[in-house]
């Protein structure tokens, strides 16, 4: 059986990428920052999916737990085929550029972009040493090229995992590994809810989502088995747009 890490796999999009790859036949390490409740019932539900789930509190921001998390990964299940950066934050308050403050810029960084890059390079390194080469995918947003100048530290996170798959994909391509961006659009999961109204409106009356409904992490989720599942065999670098045609406008 293949085995995937999913980072931040405990709620949102993590938990529908999570449920979809155990549907698809993978064992799941369920990667989770503090909330263990919500965490063990997504292990649950991959287990009732007929795959193993292997639960690992770890701050993606901080590199001890990284390490820790890629050795408990293979402790776990010997391999890692598939590694899904999906864990991610958005700002606590969002903040004109010109005043935005330091604070909130390292704290996003750190999870949003320092953590992925750095836990593709360790599992990469993994992936070359066992010989078991496999699929690398980042879970980016549109924000990675839509300029919100209320919420810049997060827009820059986003913009820089697309140039970090680029770059990994180059690098990569010829031990075998393929790296993939997935840029879903405007998804319903707790990061959205606080502005769910004002989502209603962009999504359902104005049309931001061409395909006027909100997306939901099953739909991320669905893209990221077809990757898994190697129906690219001849791709690398490349982004898919998860977005109900987002990106049109
Ligand atoms: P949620 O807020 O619903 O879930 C976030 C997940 O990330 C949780 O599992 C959380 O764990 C985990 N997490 C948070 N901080 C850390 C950390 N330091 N280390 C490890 N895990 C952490 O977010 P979404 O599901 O909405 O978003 C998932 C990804 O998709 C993010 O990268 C986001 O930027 C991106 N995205 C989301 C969109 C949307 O519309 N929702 C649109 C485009 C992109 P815990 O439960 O323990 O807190």
């Amino acid at each position: 059986m293949s085995a995937a890490l999913v980072t931040g796999a405990s709620r949102g999009i993590g938990r529908g990428i999570a449920l979809a790859l155990a549907h698809a036949g993978f064992d799941v390490v369920v990667n989770f920052a503090s909330n263990l409740a919500a965490a063990e019932e997504v292990a649950g539900e991959v287990e009732k999916a007929g795959a193993k789930a292997a639960l690992v509190r770890a701050d993606l921001a901080d590199a001890a737990d990284r390490a820790r998390l890629v050795a408990e990964a293979y402790e776990a299940f010997g391999t890692i085929d598939l590694l899904v950066n999906n864990a991610g934050v958005a700002p606590a308050r969002r903040a004109d550029i010109l005043e935005a403050d330091e604070e909130s810029f390292d704290r996003l960084i750190g999870i949003n972009l320092k953590g992925p890059y750095f836990l593709t390079q360790q599992v990469a390194l993994r992936m070359i040493e066992h010989g078991t080469p496999g699929r690398i995918v980042t879970i980016s947003s549109m924000s990675a090229y839509t300029a919100s100048v209320n919420r810049g530290d997060y827009c820059v996170t986003k913009a820089g995992l697309s140039m970090m798959t680029k770059l990994f994909a180059a690098r990569l391509a010829e031990h075998g590994i393929t790296v993939f961006e997935v840029r879903p659009g405007i998804i319903a999961t707790d990061m959205t809810g606080p502005v769910k109204e004002r989502y209603d409106r962009l999504i359902l009356d104005e049309g931001v989502t061409p395909i006027r409904r909100w997306g939901q992490p099953e739909d991320v989720g669905k893209a990221v088995v077809a990757v898994a599942q190697g129906l690219f065999p001849f791709s690398t670098g490349q982004v898919i747009d998860v977005d109900g045609g987002f990106h049109l406008r």
